[in-house]
Formats: C-alpha cells, sequence, structure tokens
C-alpha cells in the first residue's frame, strides 16, 4: 500500500516541497515556489514534466493554496497524502523530538520565535496555511534541532551566568540535525555495522555548514550553537568568531546590534572574504592565483580541520568521517586540503576515488586509512518523510 507523504520546507519567501512515499521512498512530485510577497512569484512543480507558472503570491495562505490547485491540475493526488511534514528550524529546549502538530504545538513555537527570528515566522505561516489547505490529514513538524538534543551538558554550555542563560534559553541547540541523522545513520548500513559501536564525524558542507561528532549512534558535539551563526565558515555566514566583535564593531562603525548580526549573516563567510559565495566561482579563482581567492579556501580549511581534530578529540577514536550536502559531496578541492592537513591523525586520502563524481554513496580513504573516509550524499526530504511516518505510526 502507498503511504504518500507531503514534506514542506517554508522559507520567508520560499516554499520547497515534495511528495515522497513512506513505503516504497519514491519521490512522486518535487516543486519551489517562489518570491511569495512580491508583484511576480513563480512555482516550477514536477510529476513526471516540469510546469512553470508565474503569479502573484501575497503570502504564504495564497502560495498554498495555489499548492493545492497545482497538484489538483498536475497530479499526484493530494487525496492519498497521509500526512504533512513541515521542517522546523529551531525547536529549543521543548521539542526535542518530531511531534504532531495541535494548537498548542504552535503556541509553543510562536513562543519559540525570539531563538530564530528569521526561520521560524515563515515556518509558522506555513503550517498554518497548510493546515488550512489540508485539513483533514496529520501535520508533524520535523525540528533541525531534534538531533542534538542528546548533546552533553558539558557540550551545550556556555560559559555565562548561569541564571541568565537560563532565563533566555541561551545555550548550544544545533541545526541540520536532520542531514546529520540520516548520513550518520547511513554511514552505518554503508560499514556494515550497528550505529552503537561507531564513532562518525559528520561535516554537512552547503551554503549554510555544520559538523557534528557522534558516539554510538548518539550526536555528543556540534558546531551551530544557539543560532546556525556559529561554527564553520560558510557561504554567507562568519561562523565563529571573537563575541567581543560585536559590540566592537557596533562601537567602531555605528552599526546597530541588528546590522552587526545581518552582516554576520549576509556578508560575511565566503562572500566577505572574496565576493562570491559558491565554491563553483571560487575555485577557478583560487586555480588562478587570485590572493583573496587563495585566503579564502585556507581559511574555510584551517576551520574545518581545527573542528574535525577537536572531534577526533572528544570521541577519542573516529571509525568514519563523512562529507555530505552541496560541497561535502561535490568539492574534490575542499576534502583534498582537509585531508591533507589531518594525514598525520590518520585520515588518509585515496587521491583517485576522491575525484569520481557520483550521486551514490562512496569511500574516498585508502583501505587502509585507520579512519574511513566517505561522501554520503545526503537527503534531508527522505529522512523527514521518515520520521513523518513513524510520527502518526503509518
Ligand atoms: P544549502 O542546502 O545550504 O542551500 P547545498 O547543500 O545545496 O546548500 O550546497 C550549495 C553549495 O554547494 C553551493 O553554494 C556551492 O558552494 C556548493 N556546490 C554545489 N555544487 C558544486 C560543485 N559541482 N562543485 C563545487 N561546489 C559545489
Amino acid at each position: 500500500m502507498s503511504k504518500p507523504i507531503l514534506l514542506l520546507n517554508c522559507g520567508s519567501s520560499s516554499i520547497k516541497y515534495q511528495v515522497i512515499d513512506a513505503e516504497t521512498e519514491e519521490v512522486a512530485a518535487t516543486g519551489l515556489i517562489q518570491r511569495i510577497g512580491e508583484e511576480v512569484g513563480t512555482i516550477d512543480h514536477t510529476h513526471g514534466e516540469k510546469h512553470s507558472a508565474e503569479r502573484e503570491f501575497p503570502d504564504h495562505r495564497v502560495a498554498l493554496q495555489v499548492l493545492v490547485r497545482t497538484f489538483d491540475e498536475y497530479g499526484p493526488s493530494l487525496s492519498d497524502v497521509v500526512a504533512v511534514g513541515h521542517r522546523c528550524v529551531h525547536g529549543g529546549e521543548r521539542f526535542r523530538e518530531t511531534t504532531v502538530i495541535d494548537d498548542e504545538v504552535i503556541a509553543a513555537l510562536r513562543e519559540l520565535i525570539p531563538l530564530a527570528p528569521l526561520h521560524n515566522p515563515p515556518g509558522i505561516a506555513g503550517i498554518e496555511a497548510a493546515r488550512a489547505a489540508l485539513p483533514d490529514v496529520p501535520h508533524v513538524a520535523v525540528f533541525d534541532t531534534a538531533f542534538f538534543s542528546t548533546l552533553p551538558p558539558a557540550a551545550y554550555t556556555y560559559a555565562i551566568d548561569a541564571a541568565v542563560a537560563k532565563q533566555y534559553g541561551i545555550r548550544k541547540y544545533g541545526f541540520h540535525g536532520t542531514s546529520h541523522a540520516y548520513v550518520s545513520a547511513k554511514v552505518a548500513e554503508i560499514v556494515g555495522k550497528p550505529a552503537s559501536e561507531l564513532n562518525i564525524i559528520v561535516a554537512h558542507l552547503g551554503n549554510g555548514a555544520s559538523i557534528s561528532a557522534i558516539k554510538g549512534g548518539v550526536a555528543v558535539d556540534t558546531s551551530m550553537g544557539l543560532t546556525p551563526l556559529a561554527g564553520l565558515v560558510m557561504g554567507t555566514r562568519s561562523g565563529d568568531v571573537d563575541p567581543g566583535l560585536h559590540a566592537y564593531l557596533a562601537k567602531q562603525s555605528g552599526m546597530s546590534l541588528d546590522e552587526v548580526d545581518s552582516f554576520l549573516n549576509k556578508k560575511s563567510g565566503l562572500i566577505g572574504l572574496c565576493g562570491v559565495n559558491d565554491f563553483r566561482d571560487l575555485l577557478p579563482q583560487v586555480d588562478a592565483g587570485e590572493p583573496a581567492a587563495v585566503l579564502t579556501l585556507d581559511v574555510y580549511v584551517h576551520r574545518l580541520v581545527s573542528y574535525i581534530g577537536s572531534y577526533l578529540a572528544i570521541l577519542g577514536r573516529v571509525d568514519v568521517l563523512a562529507f555530505t550536502a552541496g560541497v561535502g559531496e561535490n568539492s574534490d578541492p575542499v576534502r583534498a586540503r582537509t585531508l591533507k592537513a589531518l594525514e598525520p591523525l590518520g585520515f588518509i586520502l585515496d587521491e583517485q576515488a576522491n575525484l569520481v563524481r557520483s550521486r551514490e554513496p562512496r569511500a574516498i580513504s585508502t583501505p587502509d586509512s585507520p579512519v574511513t573516509v566517505l561522501v554520503v550524499p545526503t537527503n534531508e526530504e527522505l529522512a523527514m518523510a521518515r520520521e513523518t511516518a513513524a510520527a502518526i505510526g503509518a
């Protein structure tokens, strides 16, 4: 019997969606609505063929209504859908696992808005619009933070006044959890051992990037923190900086704290260092010896190597390092430079294997490398579909 699940990932001006059958794990449809709130938006819907249209989407409610009509017109039928899974960025301390949504859950999500002011409001708007458009099926929230609810206090506690931290919910939460969970489970499958026997480092290197240390199937540390700004160098986000930078820059430049926050989120990382945020644009400049590009790649790799070394120390022993997401899956020079630096620690690169391009998981370390290094394409939508199905007992 088929069990189609509609998966929604609502951003402030976009909605990505897929229908995945929880039984066969086949993708029945994919789509993207863009430029919600602008005069002209677009919807691209693929079910067999791709259908594209332009129209105005004043808000998420209208976008969801159009989405339902698009399914009516081009298929597949939404009447068979057994649940809707929603990607929720921040679950705070309250949501430690995938949760079936009711009015009380929505109220609790609203209370979490201060922790994720950019991400949670569009997520809530999407949930409300989808519940109105598809009122007869369960809606389920899948949290980016849930996989990291197992972090030990030593890893999630910031060394600040404990009462203030408690009052405002200030701690490390971690993000991209759906991807880290999916990839680490896949690693166990690939190496043919139970997750409980493996120590794994997952480097999720996309436009946003994070890295996690997973001991016996349980996350014990990760690079993102209270917000998704911490940790690795990203496309437009700085990752780790001196916490004193905010006050210093605000005083020296006259920027408000909101402006400093936006500067670190949108004008930093790769784009801040060399003007491009995509490795496909950066690497040719590195090959041409462009100094800013060379420094950018050096900073990126230095940070990544520091985290891997730190997680090796925390785990004591690493069985597998897995690269995933856009950069991790596709950029062999980033992987090669990272592993070159880690060679003395037992990460031995197979240079030929590293050059293979594929959508399949693959090893890029030599057979006698003490640590197995894998490239494992992530699939957050499939992981969300599994989580959603499990939450409704399908
Ligand atoms: P996100 O989901 O965070 O938006 P992705 O995981 O899709 O990001 O990763 C997007 C990034 O992956 C791009 O910005 C680019 O830097 C990198 N990327 C994608 N394809 C390639 C490629 N063929 N070679 C090198 N880098 C790539």
